[in-house]
Protein backbone atom coordinates (compact mmCIF):
# COMPACT_ATOMS: atom_id res chain seq x y z
CA UNK A 1 0.00 0.00 0.00
CA UNK A 2 1.06 3.22 -0.88
CA UNK A 3 0.34 6.90 0.56
CA UNK A 4 1.06 9.92 -0.61
CA UNK A 5 1.57 12.19 2.50
CA UNK A 6 1.37 15.99 1.89
CA UNK A 7 3.91 18.57 3.61
CA UNK A 8 0.96 20.56 4.75
CA UNK A 9 -2.34 19.74 6.27
CA UNK A 10 -5.59 21.81 7.93
CA UNK A 11 -5.51 21.63 11.33
CA UNK A 12 -7.58 23.60 14.09
CA UNK A 13 -4.92 25.79 16.07
CA UNK A 14 -5.68 27.67 18.74
CA UNK A 15 -3.25 30.91 18.78
CA UNK A 16 -3.74 32.28 21.40
CA UNK A 17 -6.64 31.72 24.49
CA UNK A 18 -9.86 32.45 23.63
CA UNK A 19 -9.27 31.64 19.47
CA UNK A 20 -9.53 29.21 17.32
CA UNK A 21 -8.58 29.23 13.22
CA UNK A 22 -8.35 26.64 10.72
CA UNK A 23 -4.67 26.86 9.52
CA UNK A 24 -2.74 24.97 6.83
CA UNK A 25 -0.04 23.86 8.89
CA UNK A 26 3.24 21.42 7.89
CA UNK A 27 2.56 17.54 8.85
CA UNK A 28 5.69 16.69 11.53
CA UNK A 29 7.44 13.11 10.38
CA UNK A 30 7.22 10.47 13.49
CA UNK A 31 10.01 9.74 15.80
CA UNK A 32 11.83 6.30 16.27
CA UNK A 33 9.05 5.14 18.51
CA UNK A 34 5.84 7.22 16.46
CA UNK A 35 3.61 6.90 14.15
CA UNK A 36 2.07 9.48 11.29
CA UNK A 37 -1.77 8.61 10.69
CA UNK A 38 -4.28 10.37 8.95
CA UNK A 39 -6.83 11.34 11.38
CA UNK A 40 -10.67 10.15 10.40
CA UNK A 41 -12.34 11.14 13.23
CA UNK A 42 -12.28 13.01 16.01
CA UNK A 43 -14.81 13.38 18.76
CA UNK A 44 -14.98 16.40 20.85
CA UNK A 45 -14.53 15.43 24.61
CA UNK A 46 -16.29 17.30 27.58
CA UNK A 47 -12.74 18.69 28.05
CA UNK A 48 -12.75 20.35 25.05
CA UNK A 49 -14.65 23.20 25.03
CA UNK A 50 -12.50 24.65 27.86
CA UNK A 51 -9.29 24.08 26.07
CA UNK A 52 -10.46 26.03 23.46
CA UNK A 53 -11.92 28.92 25.90
CA UNK A 54 -8.57 28.95 27.07
CA UNK A 55 -9.39 28.58 30.52
CA UNK A 56 -6.74 26.75 31.66
CA UNK A 57 -4.37 28.48 29.33
CA UNK A 58 -0.53 27.92 30.49
CA UNK A 59 -1.97 24.24 32.31
CA UNK A 60 -4.29 22.77 29.26
CA UNK A 61 -1.93 23.93 26.79
CA UNK A 62 1.07 24.96 28.36
CA UNK A 63 1.81 27.24 25.39
CA UNK A 64 0.14 28.35 22.51
CA UNK A 65 0.00 28.10 19.22
CA UNK A 66 -1.56 25.00 20.02
CA UNK A 67 -3.42 21.70 18.10
CA UNK A 68 -6.40 20.23 20.53
CA UNK A 69 -8.24 16.97 20.37
CA UNK A 70 -7.75 13.76 21.44
CA UNK A 71 -10.78 11.40 21.02
CA UNK A 72 -9.64 9.88 17.71
CA UNK A 73 -9.35 7.19 14.73
CA UNK A 74 -7.38 7.09 11.75
CA UNK A 75 -5.01 5.33 9.86
CA UNK A 76 -1.21 4.63 9.80
CA UNK A 77 0.31 6.26 6.98
CA UNK A 78 4.22 6.34 8.23
CA UNK A 79 5.66 4.40 10.72
CA UNK A 80 9.46 5.41 13.10
CA UNK A 81 12.52 3.11 12.91
CA UNK A 82 11.33 1.56 16.08
CA UNK A 83 8.10 1.11 15.36
CA UNK A 84 7.30 -2.96 14.70
CA UNK A 85 3.94 -3.94 15.31
CA UNK A 86 2.26 -1.14 13.20
CA UNK A 87 2.52 -0.01 9.61
CA UNK A 88 1.04 1.84 6.70
CA UNK A 89 -2.70 1.10 6.57
CA UNK A 90 -3.24 -0.35 9.37
CA UNK A 91 -6.20 1.14 11.06
CA UNK A 92 -5.82 2.69 14.65
CA UNK A 93 -7.87 4.11 17.65
CA UNK A 94 -6.11 6.66 19.66
CA UNK A 95 -5.57 7.38 23.28
CA UNK A 96 -4.75 10.71 25.39
CA UNK A 97 -2.61 9.41 27.84
CA UNK A 98 1.41 8.02 26.70
CA UNK A 99 3.27 7.71 30.37
CA UNK A 100 6.86 7.98 30.61
CA UNK A 101 6.88 4.10 30.72
CA UNK A 102 9.89 3.97 33.64
CA UNK A 103 8.17 5.68 36.84
CA UNK A 104 6.70 3.32 39.13
CA UNK A 105 2.97 3.80 38.30
CA UNK A 106 4.16 3.45 34.45
CA UNK A 107 6.14 0.68 35.23
CA UNK A 108 2.34 -1.28 36.87
CA UNK A 109 0.35 -0.30 34.12
CA UNK A 110 -1.03 2.95 35.57
CA UNK A 111 0.11 5.78 33.37
CA UNK A 112 -2.59 7.80 33.25
CA UNK A 113 -1.40 8.63 37.17
CA UNK A 114 2.16 8.83 35.49
CA UNK A 115 4.49 10.63 38.21
CA UNK A 116 6.43 12.32 34.95
CA UNK A 117 2.86 13.90 33.58
CA UNK A 118 4.03 17.19 31.74
CA UNK A 119 7.63 16.29 31.76
CA UNK A 120 7.65 15.81 27.91
CA UNK A 121 11.98 15.26 28.26
CA UNK A 122 10.86 11.95 30.36
CA UNK A 123 9.07 10.49 27.18
CA UNK A 124 5.68 11.53 28.84
CA UNK A 125 2.33 13.06 26.35
CA UNK A 126 -0.31 13.99 27.33
CA UNK A 127 -2.25 14.75 23.52
CA UNK A 128 -4.44 17.11 23.01
CA UNK A 129 -4.39 18.80 26.06
CA UNK A 130 -0.51 19.56 26.37
CA UNK A 131 0.81 17.49 23.40
CA UNK A 132 -0.45 18.12 19.73
CA UNK A 133 -3.28 16.86 19.06
CA UNK A 134 -5.97 15.47 16.83
CA UNK A 135 -8.06 17.92 15.30
CA UNK A 136 -5.54 17.69 12.19
CA UNK A 137 -5.17 15.65 8.77
CA UNK A 138 -2.65 13.91 10.12
CA UNK A 139 -1.25 13.42 13.43
CA UNK A 140 1.95 11.82 15.37
CA UNK A 141 1.45 9.39 17.84
CA UNK A 142 3.62 7.78 20.02
CA UNK A 143 3.33 3.70 19.42
CA UNK A 144 2.20 3.04 22.60
CA UNK A 145 -1.04 5.27 22.28
CA UNK A 146 -2.55 3.76 19.49
CA UNK A 147 -4.42 0.36 19.06
CA UNK A 148 -5.26 -1.25 15.98
CA UNK A 149 -8.85 -1.62 15.31
CA UNK A 150 -10.64 -4.28 12.63
CA UNK A 151 -11.98 -3.33 9.50
CA UNK A 152 -15.39 -3.53 10.34
CA UNK A 153 -15.31 -0.97 12.93
CA UNK A 154 -15.63 2.25 11.40
CA UNK A 155 -14.01 5.29 11.99
CA UNK A 156 -16.66 6.82 13.86
CA UNK A 157 -16.93 4.02 16.60
CA UNK A 158 -13.15 4.22 16.58
CA UNK A 159 -12.95 7.76 17.95
CA UNK A 160 -15.52 7.15 20.48
CA UNK A 161 -12.67 4.18 21.86
CA UNK A 162 -11.06 6.78 24.36
CA UNK A 163 -14.34 8.09 25.60
CA UNK A 164 -15.94 4.83 26.41
CA UNK A 165 -12.23 3.95 28.22
CA UNK A 166 -12.81 6.20 30.63
CA UNK A 167 -16.04 4.49 31.48
CA UNK A 168 -14.69 0.78 31.36
CA UNK A 169 -11.49 2.25 33.68
CA UNK A 170 -13.95 3.96 36.13
CA UNK A 171 -15.89 0.41 36.47
CA UNK A 172 -12.61 -2.43 36.45
CA UNK A 173 -10.98 -0.16 38.89
CA UNK A 174 -14.35 -1.02 41.53
CA UNK A 175 -15.29 -4.21 39.97
CA UNK A 176 -18.72 -4.73 39.18
CA UNK A 177 -20.80 -7.33 40.68
CA UNK A 178 -22.27 -10.40 38.55
CA UNK A 179 -25.92 -10.00 38.44
CA UNK A 180 -25.62 -6.75 40.76
CA UNK A 181 -26.96 -3.30 40.46
CA UNK A 182 -24.79 -0.33 38.97
CA UNK A 183 -26.57 3.02 39.77
CA UNK A 184 -24.76 5.73 36.94
CA UNK A 185 -25.61 9.54 37.94
CA UNK A 186 -25.00 11.55 35.01
CA UNK A 187 -26.52 10.39 31.56
CA UNK A 188 -23.80 12.44 29.28
CA UNK A 189 -21.76 10.48 26.84
CA UNK A 190 -19.30 8.65 29.43
CA UNK A 191 -22.64 8.17 31.63
CA UNK A 192 -24.24 6.41 28.50
CA UNK A 193 -21.39 4.13 28.14
CA UNK A 194 -20.55 3.59 31.88
CA UNK A 195 -24.19 1.77 31.52
CA UNK A 196 -23.84 -0.16 28.77
CA UNK A 197 -20.36 -1.43 29.86
CA UNK A 198 -22.01 -2.06 33.26
CA UNK A 199 -24.56 -4.52 31.50
CA UNK A 200 -20.96 -5.82 29.72
CA UNK A 201 -19.37 -6.48 32.83
CA UNK A 202 -22.66 -8.62 34.30
CA UNK A 203 -24.81 -6.20 35.87
CA UNK A 204 -28.37 -7.72 36.09
CA UNK A 205 -30.26 -4.00 36.55
CA UNK A 206 -28.46 -0.82 35.60
CA UNK A 207 -30.32 2.52 37.39
CA UNK A 208 -29.77 6.17 35.35
CA UNK A 209 -29.96 9.03 37.56
CA UNK A 210 -30.38 12.42 35.84
CA UNK A 211 -32.83 15.01 34.21
CA UNK A 212 -34.95 16.01 31.51
CA UNK A 213 -33.90 14.81 28.02
CA UNK A 214 -30.55 12.97 28.60
CA UNK A 215 -32.19 10.92 31.02
CA UNK A 216 -34.69 9.81 28.26
CA UNK A 217 -31.35 9.25 26.37
CA UNK A 218 -30.77 6.76 28.99
CA UNK A 219 -33.73 4.83 28.25
CA UNK A 220 -31.44 2.89 25.64
CA UNK A 221 -28.93 2.04 27.83
CA UNK A 222 -30.34 1.94 31.78
CA UNK A 223 -33.01 -0.86 32.93
CA UNK A 224 -34.57 1.92 35.45
CA UNK A 225 -34.40 6.12 35.24
CA UNK A 226 -34.70 8.31 38.01
CA UNK A 227 -35.29 11.81 37.48
CA UNK A 228 -33.29 13.81 40.22
CA UNK A 229 -35.65 16.63 40.06
CA UNK A 230 -38.80 14.64 40.68
CA UNK A 231 -37.52 12.25 43.14
CA UNK A 232 -34.66 12.50 45.70
CA UNK A 233 -32.18 9.76 43.77
CA UNK A 234 -30.95 8.43 47.42
CA UNK A 235 -34.43 6.98 48.62
CA UNK A 236 -35.08 6.17 44.74
CA UNK A 237 -32.01 3.80 44.42
CA UNK A 238 -32.72 2.44 48.28
CA UNK A 239 -36.45 1.54 47.25
CA UNK A 240 -35.49 0.02 43.71
CA UNK A 241 -33.11 -2.13 45.52
CA UNK A 242 -35.64 -3.03 48.20
CA UNK A 243 -34.03 -0.85 50.95
CA UNK A 244 -30.39 -2.54 50.19
CA UNK A 245 -28.79 -0.03 48.35
CA UNK A 246 -26.70 -0.20 45.14
CA UNK A 247 -23.80 -2.90 44.50
CA UNK A 248 -21.78 -0.25 42.56
CA UNK A 249 -22.42 3.76 42.03
CA UNK A 250 -20.32 5.67 39.39
CA UNK A 251 -20.73 9.31 39.64
CA UNK A 252 -20.18 10.58 35.74
CA UNK A 253 -21.37 14.28 35.90
CA UNK A 254 -18.90 16.39 38.56
CA UNK A 255 -21.70 18.34 40.00
CA UNK A 256 -22.49 19.21 43.72
CA UNK A 257 -24.02 16.88 45.51
CA UNK A 258 -23.36 14.37 43.58
CA UNK A 259 -20.52 12.28 45.10
CA UNK A 260 -22.24 12.03 48.56
CA UNK A 261 -25.80 11.00 46.57
CA UNK A 262 -23.17 7.78 45.19
CA UNK A 263 -22.03 6.86 48.80
CA UNK A 264 -25.43 7.29 50.63
CA UNK A 265 -27.15 4.81 47.89
CA UNK A 266 -24.46 1.83 47.59
CA UNK A 267 -25.07 -0.94 50.08
CA UNK A 268 -23.43 -1.68 52.41
CA UNK A 269 -19.63 -2.97 51.74
CA UNK A 270 -21.03 -1.34 48.01
CA UNK A 271 -18.43 0.82 46.03
CA UNK A 272 -18.21 4.29 44.71
CA UNK A 273 -16.27 4.86 41.25
CA UNK A 274 -15.35 8.30 40.88
CA UNK A 275 -15.51 9.47 36.56
CA UNK A 276 -16.85 12.86 36.06
CA UNK A 277 -14.43 15.56 36.36
CA UNK A 278 -15.46 18.21 38.81
CA UNK A 279 -14.63 22.27 39.41
CA UNK A 280 -11.40 22.41 41.03
CA UNK A 281 -13.05 24.10 43.85
CA UNK A 282 -15.90 21.99 44.36
CA UNK A 283 -15.74 20.65 48.20
CA UNK A 284 -17.91 17.81 48.93
CA UNK A 285 -19.26 17.23 53.15
CA UNK A 286 -19.22 13.19 53.41
CA UNK A 287 -20.86 11.01 55.68
CA UNK A 288 -17.45 10.12 57.17
CA UNK A 289 -18.95 7.73 59.86
CA UNK A 290 -21.26 5.79 57.38
CA UNK A 291 -18.04 5.37 54.54
CA UNK A 292 -16.47 3.72 57.68
CA UNK A 293 -18.83 1.84 59.15
CA UNK A 294 -20.25 0.47 56.13
CA UNK A 295 -16.88 -0.26 54.39
CA UNK A 296 -17.52 2.25 51.00
CA UNK A 297 -14.79 1.82 48.85
CA UNK A 298 -14.30 5.11 47.28
CA UNK A 299 -12.10 5.58 43.85
CA UNK A 300 -11.19 8.35 41.48
CA UNK A 301 -10.99 6.93 38.20
CA UNK A 302 -8.73 9.13 35.40
CA UNK A 303 -8.69 8.37 32.03
CA UNK A 304 -7.93 5.14 30.11
CA UNK A 305 -4.90 3.05 30.59
CA UNK A 306 -4.97 -0.45 29.27
CA UNK A 307 -8.16 -0.63 28.08
CA UNK A 308 -8.66 0.61 24.30
CA UNK A 309 -8.38 -3.52 23.51
CA UNK A 310 -10.39 -4.92 25.30
CA UNK A 311 -13.34 -2.21 23.91
CA UNK A 312 -12.24 -2.77 20.48
CA UNK A 313 -13.06 -6.06 20.64
CA UNK A 314 -16.50 -5.57 22.68
CA UNK A 315 -17.35 -3.03 19.81
CA UNK A 316 -16.39 -5.62 17.15
CA UNK A 317 -18.29 -8.48 18.33
CA UNK A 318 -21.49 -6.25 18.81
CA UNK A 319 -21.57 -6.61 22.48
CA UNK A 320 -20.96 -2.88 23.22
CA UNK A 321 -22.57 -1.11 21.00
CA UNK A 322 -21.92 2.89 20.06
CA UNK A 323 -22.57 4.43 16.62
CA UNK A 324 -25.81 5.60 18.01
CA UNK A 325 -24.78 8.05 20.25
CA UNK A 326 -22.94 9.51 17.26
CA UNK A 327 -25.46 12.37 16.81
CA UNK A 328 -23.58 14.60 14.84
CA UNK A 329 -20.50 14.62 12.26
CA UNK A 330 -18.98 17.69 10.42
CA UNK A 331 -15.85 18.61 8.08
CA UNK A 332 -12.80 20.16 10.09
CA UNK A 333 -13.82 23.05 8.63
CA UNK A 334 -16.89 23.64 9.88
CA UNK A 335 -15.36 22.85 14.00
CA UNK A 336 -17.43 26.51 14.97
CA UNK A 337 -20.86 24.78 14.28
CA UNK A 338 -19.30 21.61 15.25
CA UNK A 339 -17.97 22.68 18.88
CA UNK A 340 -21.61 25.10 19.00
CA UNK A 341 -24.12 21.85 18.52
CA UNK A 342 -21.75 20.26 21.24
CA UNK A 343 -21.78 22.56 23.90
CA UNK A 344 -25.31 23.58 23.28
CA UNK A 345 -26.38 20.28 23.33
CA UNK A 346 -28.37 21.15 19.67
CA UNK A 347 -31.55 18.91 18.32
CA UNK A 348 -30.20 16.08 21.48
CA UNK A 349 -26.78 16.12 20.20
CA UNK A 350 -24.64 13.44 22.53
CA UNK A 351 -21.13 12.63 20.65
CA UNK A 352 -20.33 15.00 17.71
CA UNK A 353 -17.67 13.83 15.40
CA UNK A 354 -15.43 15.99 13.05
CA UNK A 355 -13.90 14.20 10.21
CA UNK A 356 -11.07 16.17 9.12
CA UNK A 357 -10.41 13.80 5.68
CA UNK A 358 -13.83 13.30 4.46
CA UNK A 359 -16.31 10.93 5.88
CA UNK A 360 -15.65 6.86 5.53
CA UNK A 361 -16.93 5.56 2.39
ZN1 LIG B 1 -11.89 13.00 26.29
ZN1 LIG C 1 5.44 7.35 34.10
Amino acid sequence: MSFNIPTQMRALVLPEPGKFEIQTVPVREPGDEEVLCKVRAVAICGSDPEVVRGGLAGIWPPSYPFIPGHEWSGEVVAVGKKVIDFKPGDRVAGQAHCGCGKCRNCLEGRYSICENYGKPETGHSHYGFITAGAYAQYEVYNQKSVNKMPDSMSFREGALIDTAGVALHGLLLVGVTPGGTVAVIGPGPIGLLTMRLAHCLGAARVIAIGRRSRLEAAKNSADIVVDFEKVDPVKAVREITGGVGADEAAECSGAAGTFRQAVEMVRKGGKVTLLGVPPESLLEPMPFKYIVHNEILISGARANPNVSDKLIQLVASGRLKMADLITHTYPLEDFATALDTFVSRRDGAVKVVVEPNGAEK
